[in-house]
């Protein structure tokens, strides 16, 4: 299967994690997202390792929250050695309500308010990731009035454009993210940034984009940020001391994309970034890198009951599930694609070719299109894999639909971590 925590039982059940996933669906409902825990702690060993073999140990990853912010997955990855990305104060309010320390998260987003900037400082974020000089200049007044020098990384962009969906590209020079080298305006950005009195400017980050396989891009990043990073260095003296690189890696949807060797990858980085650092005749800083996707996202697994099948004479044959855009929007955003199975029927042939539409009124809502499943029947659990990233974080009560409930599993237990919405929950701020 996709992936090695995915089983058959001898029911012909899909397991995950050694759970069988139809008796899971009848525990706690439809829709659920399962998380395997065991999967992201070892997705989060992986890349703590390797960072600090091939970076040293001053470096970090820091987990993207946006993939997957609840309050479970905190506990989760600081006791992995991991520290946090946060975009917004409902993600800094979430991340301190799970007792994850400010200190050890760095602050994103291309257009903080004033009143994210006072919250941010007030709750004594590590490093703001600064996007403009609008920014900058509220952030130093912020910083001067709580007496506070404010760490922060100024977000620049390469103007690389790597080999991906355009919707989730944010490196290019025609980017609402950062500020760009190539147009000569990070040179005033980093100046403003070194003459604020209330700003300690630890260094540079950049994020060429999400879902990336190929290399060069992040290659070449690393690349330019040195060679800009020695150029900033001979005429005002700044010292580059951390850089963070972005997130990014892919994972693994379908069988066509390929398993990601992340350790190889980092390995691979290093050498270029150690190899810029000697041209430009300076010390490595210490490396940060921010994966969201590769963290998260092979260790969900979504399941539906479906209501039966649907034949359009001619055309084609629909699976309908009692859920869809709503708990996973990524196929009407942009046709993401998933692997999907019948995890009651996982004995059967898988040779019945439909497409699985949602519970909306929105012909965008489907999960995956023109597929082959083991043929349903009303009130069969259909599995969607790979769906730990992006998916929670982005549901919506489009039609009153209640988000779903979300498990944990861990060493063949599973545990409750998110209650279903109730109809209740759904009108609760309705005066
Ligand atoms: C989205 C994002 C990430 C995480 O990206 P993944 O593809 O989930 O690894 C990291 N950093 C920044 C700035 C982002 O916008």
């Amino acid at each position: 299967m996709l992936y090695n925590n995915l089983t058959v039982n001898e029911k012909g059940h899909l397991a995950i994690g050694g759970l069988d996933a139809v008796e899971l669906a009848a525990e706690y409902g439809t829709p659920l997202y399962v998380l395997d825990e065991d999967v992201i702690r070892a997705n989060c060993r992986t890349y703590v390792n390797a960072m600090h073999e091939y970076f040293g140990p001053e470096s970090a990853p820091l987990f993207a929250s946006k993939a997957l912010c609840f309050k479970g997955i905190y506990p989760v990855v600081q006791s992995e050695g991991m520290c946090v990305d946060v975009v917004s104060p409902g993600e800094i309010f979430t991340a301190v309500a799970a007792g994850f320390p400010a200190s050890k998260m760095f602050f994103h987003g291309t257009n903080k308010t004033d009143a994210d900037i006072e919250y941010g400082v007030s709750q004594g974020i590590g490093y703001f990731v600064v996007d403009n000089l609008n920014e900058l200049e509220v952030l130093n007044k912020v910083a001067s009035e709580q007496g506070v020098i404010q760490n922060v990384l100024l977000r620049l962009t390469c103007g690389l454009d790597p080999h991906t969906l355009e919707a989730i590209n944010t490196g290019k020079v025609d980017s609402q993210f950062g500020v760009p080298i190539d147009t000569g305006q990070a040179d005033e950005f980093v100046r403003t940034a070194l003459s604020c009195e209330y700003i300690e400017v630890a260094g540079f980050h950049s994020h060429v984009g999400s879902q990336i396989f190929e290399s060069d891009s992040f290659n070449r990043q690393a690349e330019i940020l040195i060679e800009y990073a020695a150029r900033m260095n001979k005429e005002t003296g700044f010292e580059l001391k951390a850089l963070n690189i972005g997130g990014g890696l892919g994972v693994r949807y379908t069988e066509k994309d390929p398993l990601l060797d992340i350790p190889g990858r980092i390995a691979e980085i290093a050498e270029h970034l150690k190899g810029a650092c000697e041209k430009c005749d300076m010390d490595m800083p210490a490396v940060f890198m921010e994966p969201g996707r590769s963290v998260v996202a092979n260790a969900g697994v979504t399941l539906y009951t479906t209501g039966g099948t649907k034949e359009v004479k001619g055309y084609r044959n629909y699976v309908t599930i009692d859920g869809g855009m709503t708990d996973n929007p990524r196929f009407a955003l942009y046709k993401a694609e998933y692997t999907v199975l019948n995890a009651s029927r996982m004995g059967e042939a898988a040779d019945y070719e439909c497409t699985v539409a949602g519970r909306c009124c929105e012909s965008g809502d489907r999960i995956a299109e023109d597929i082959k499943i083991a043929e349903p029947e009303r009130g069969d659990v259909i599995a969607v894999l790979t769906t730990g990233a992006y998916n929670y974080s982005m549901a919506s009560n489009y039609n009153r639909v209640p988000r779903p409930a979300m498990i944990m599993i861990s060493d063949g237990e599973a545990r409750l971590v998110v209650r279903r919405e109730s109809y209740e929950d759904l009108i609760k701020n309705e005066i």
